[in-house]
C-alpha cells in the first residue's frame, strides 16, 4: 500500500491500479452514524455498513466495466480511485470514435443490470423475495441481497441522467456527435445537462435536499466538459511550432551540476533539454537536478541524472502534444524537432498561455 497524493493505492486489479482517497472512510462513519440514530441498534449499523461495503464493490465492478472495455480498444486505464460520492476510473483518453465511446460509457451501468438480474433470480430461485414490510424501519429491509439489487438498481438509474460526469451524458455526447461535430455535439450536451441540473436543482429546493447536491455536480460537470473540448478544438491541427519556445538553453551530458545550477539562477529556465552534438538525449528536469546535487553535489555529470526526452515534430498538433504532456507529466516539457534537429521546447505553461492568447484575439 503507498499514498500517492490524495489517494491511498490497495494494488492492482487485471492491471489496473485501485485506490481509495483519503476521504472515502468518511463515508462509513457518516453511514454508521446514520444507521445508529436511524435504528438505535448495533444490528443496524452493523447492516448499514455491510451495505455500503457491498454497494461500493458493485461500484468497482461497474469502473472496471468501463476500464476493461476500453481496453478492448486499445486504451489504457491509470487508475479506479474510489470517493466518497463514487467511483472514477481515470481512462488515458476517452475514444475519438462515437460508438466506441458510447459502449464504454455503457458497459459500466451494465455491470449494474447483470448484477441487478443475478440477484433478482438468486432470490426467485431460494424463494428469497420479502414483501416490503410497513412496519419495519426503511433504513434495515428484511433481505440484504435485496437492498443490494435495488441500490443496483438506483446505480443504473442515477449513472444514465443523460448529463456530465454521468455515464448518461458521455451516451449523450456521443450521440449527438453522430450527426454533428464532437464540439457542437458537447456543447448541445452541456446545455441539455445544464437544463437538467436546474431542474434538478428546483425538484431540490422543493423536496429532496439531495437533489441540489446532483444538481451542482451535473452543473459543474457540464461546465468543465464544454471547456475541455474547446481548448482541444482549439490545439487541433495548429502545428507545435506556433507555441514552442525558441529561446532555451541546453546542455550536455557532460556538463556539470554547476551549470545547471548557474544557468537556473541566471534565467526563468529550470528544466533543459540535454544535447550531445546535434542529437537531444536527454532532459534534465528541475526535480533531478535537485536530486543530483543532493547525491553529488555540483560536480555531477548532467548525463547520470538526465531522463529519456519527449520528443515531437514541428508539424504535430497541439492537442496531441497537450496529451502526451499530460499523460507523461514527469516529462515536464517536448523537445520539438524539425527534421530530426532541436528547434524548441513545449511545456504546459505555453500551451495555457497560447489559449489564452487566441481567446484575446477572438474577444475582440
Ligand atoms: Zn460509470
Amino acid at each position: 500500500m503507498q499514498w500517492s497524493g490524495w489517494s491511498l493505492s490497495l494494488g492492482r486489479l487485471a492491471g489496473i491500479e485501485l485506490r481509495v482517497h483519503a476521504t472515502f472512510p468518511l463515508l462509513f462513519l457518516w453511514v454508521g452514524f446514520i444507521y445508529w440514530v436511524q435504528t438505535g441498534t448495533l444490528a443496524g449499523v452493523a447492516f448499514g455498513l455491510a451495505f455500503i461495503a457491498v454497494l461500493f464493490l458493485c461500484v468497482v465492478l461497474h469502473e472496471y466495466g468501463h476500464a476493461l472495455t476500453a481496453r478492448r480498444y486499445g486504451i489504457g486505464t491509470r487508475h479506479i480511485t474510489l470517493l466518497p460520492i463514487g467511483g472514477l476510473a481515470m481512462l488515458e483518453r476517452m475514444p475519438k470514435e462515437p460508438w466506441q465511446e458510447i459502449i464504454v460509457a455503457l458497459m459500466g451501468p451494465a455491470v449494474n443490470v447483470a448484477i441487478a438480474l443475478g440477484l433478482a433470480l438468486l432470490l426467485t430461485l431460494t424463494g428469497g423475495w420479502t414483501p416490503i414490510d410497513p412496519e419495519a424501519p426503511l433504513m434495515m429491509p428484511a433481505s440484504f441481497l435485496q437492498a443490494v439489487l435495488i441500490a443496483n438498481i438506483f446505480l443504473v438509474v442515477f449513472n444514465m441522467i443523460p448529463a456530465f460526469p454521468m455515464d448518461g451524458g458521455r451516451v449523450l455526447r456521443a450521440a449527438l456527435s453522430l450527426s454533428m461535430g464532437r464540439v457542437g455535439a458537447t456543447a448541445l450536451a452541456a446545455r441539455i445537462g445544464q437544463t437538467l441540473a436546474l431542474g434538478f436543482g428546483v425538484l431540490g429546493l422543493f423536496g429532496n435536499p439531495f437533489l441540489i447536491l446532483i444538481a451542482v455536480f451535473i452543473w459543474i460537470g457540464a461546465a468543465s466538459e464544454a471547456s475541455a473540448t474547446e481548448i482541444e478544438t482549439q490545439l487541433h491541427r495548429k502545428p507545435a511550432s506556433r507555441a514552442m519556445i525558441t529561446d532555451f538553453r541546453v546542455l550536455s551530458p557532460d556538463s556539470r551540476l554547476s551549470r545547471a545550477v548557474n544557468l537556473t539562477l541566471g534565467g526563468k529556465q529550470k528544466d533543459f533539454p540535454v544535447m550531445d552534438g546535434p542529437r537531444v538525449v536527454g532532459v534534465a528536469s528541475h526535480a533531478a537536478i535537485l536530486r543530483g546535487l543532493r547525491d553529488h553535489g555540483l560536480e555531477g555529470r548532467v548525463g547520470d541524472i538526465m531522463s529519456a526526452p519527449l520528443t515531437a515534430d514541428s508539424s504535430d498538433d497541439l492537442a496531441t502534444l497537450l496529451e502526451a504532456l499530460q499523460q507523461t507529466p514527469e516529462a515536464q516539457f517536448v523537445c520539438i524537432l524539425h527534421r530530426g534537429e532541436l528547434i524548441g521546447v513545449i511545456d504546459m505553461e505555453n500551451i495555457t498561455e497560447y489559449l489564452r492568447i487566441q481567446s484575446a484575439l477572438q474577444d475582440r
